[in-house]
């Protein structure tokens, strides 16, 4: 009985009711949000495992809230998604990359490509490749030096136009990745068609290694086969690390090498890296 009188409590919590408020409160400020400049990336290095060089970082998004403070993008994707403000973010997101990433080159650092997140609802919008055109177009950055994340979920949705985006992708040079690779569909087959660069192996299989082996190496050996690079996400010890440079993963990030960080702390570790 005392067990039960334990549950209750829980189940009275006000935590569920906390959400929901600030479900509604952030989805009304969203629009304003935008305008008052209240989102700011973060970028993550990646590293290549057999050089150690940084050769691209990854954008993500936060939110300076002026009252909750920084938020991540967990407490609110997925809202944005529903509410289709996704597409104005998501927007903003990739033009502020891009134009980050062409004041680095222009400063005279090492190159690098800028990974951005793109939801399926962005990516399947009718605008999104003429968008893309136009923001790299005004950030004048050449398109090898952005790199689009893509989930499964964008890929099955309408085929014949997804075709044609990854095709002019191709074309203009831009890299594409599918992101949080083997949580989405079992179908594999979507990967023959689709004219994609690398997998990025989901943090929930590099977790475990080098215990549990199974997935990571089916993902790189199929994407050996593919002739596909491969990105390993959430590494955060040297046995990860090792198993990983020693089965041909490409490209890793994860808090072992860097945390997200703020644009100016990125400048000066690129700037460092020049000089070694
Ligand atoms: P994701 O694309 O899988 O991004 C990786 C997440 O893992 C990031 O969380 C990153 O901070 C975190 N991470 C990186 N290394 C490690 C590690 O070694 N250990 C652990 N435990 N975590 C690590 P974050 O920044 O909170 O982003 C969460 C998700 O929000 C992202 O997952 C992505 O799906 C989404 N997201 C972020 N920015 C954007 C965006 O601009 N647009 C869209 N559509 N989604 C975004
Ligand atoms: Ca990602
Ligand atoms: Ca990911
Ligand atoms: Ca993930």
């Amino acid at each position: 009985a005392k067990q039960d009188g334990r549950n209750l409590c829980v189940m009275y919590q006000p935590s569920n009711d906390e959400g929901n408020d600030s479900r509604f409160l952030f989805k009304s400020q969203f629009e304003s949000a935008l305008t008052k400049r209240q989102f700011i990336l973060e970028y993550q290095p990646r590293i290549e495992l057999d050089t150690g060089e940084i050769s691209s970082l990854e954008a993500l998004v936060r939110w300076n809230h002026p009252v909750k403070g920084i938020v991540g993008p967990i407490e609110f994707i997925s809202l944005a998604e529903e509410t289709g403000f996704i597409v104005p973010l998501g927007e903003w997101v990739l033009r502020e990359a891009c134009m980050q990433n062409k004041r680095w080159l222009q400063q005279g650092l090492p190159p690098v490509r800028v990974a951005v997140n793109v939801s399926a609802k962005q990516f399947c919008h009718s605008s999104f490749l003429y968008r893309v055109k136009e923001i790299l177009e005004e950030s004048r950055l050449d398109p090898t030096y952005l790199e689009i994340e893509i989930t499964e979920s964008a890929l099955m949705k309408d085929e014949k136009h997804i075709l044609h985006t990854l095709k002019v992708f191709k074309d203009m040079g831009i890299y594409v990745s599918i992101d949080d690779f083997g949580t989405g569909y079992s179908s594999l087959n979507y990967l023959k068609h689709f004219t994609v660069d690398a997998l990025k192996i989901d943090r929930s299989f590099i977790k475990d290694l080098p215990r549990d082996k199974v997935l990571p190496k089916m993902i790189l050996s199929l994407a050996r086969k593919l002739k596909l690079q491969v990105i390993a996400e959430g590494v955060e010890n040297y046995a990860q690390h090792t198993f990983l440079l020693n089965n041909g993963c490409h490209q890793a990030q994860g808090f072992l090498y860097s945390k997200p960080l703020p644009a100016s702390v990125v400048e000066r570790l690129l700037n460092k890296s020049w000089g070694c």
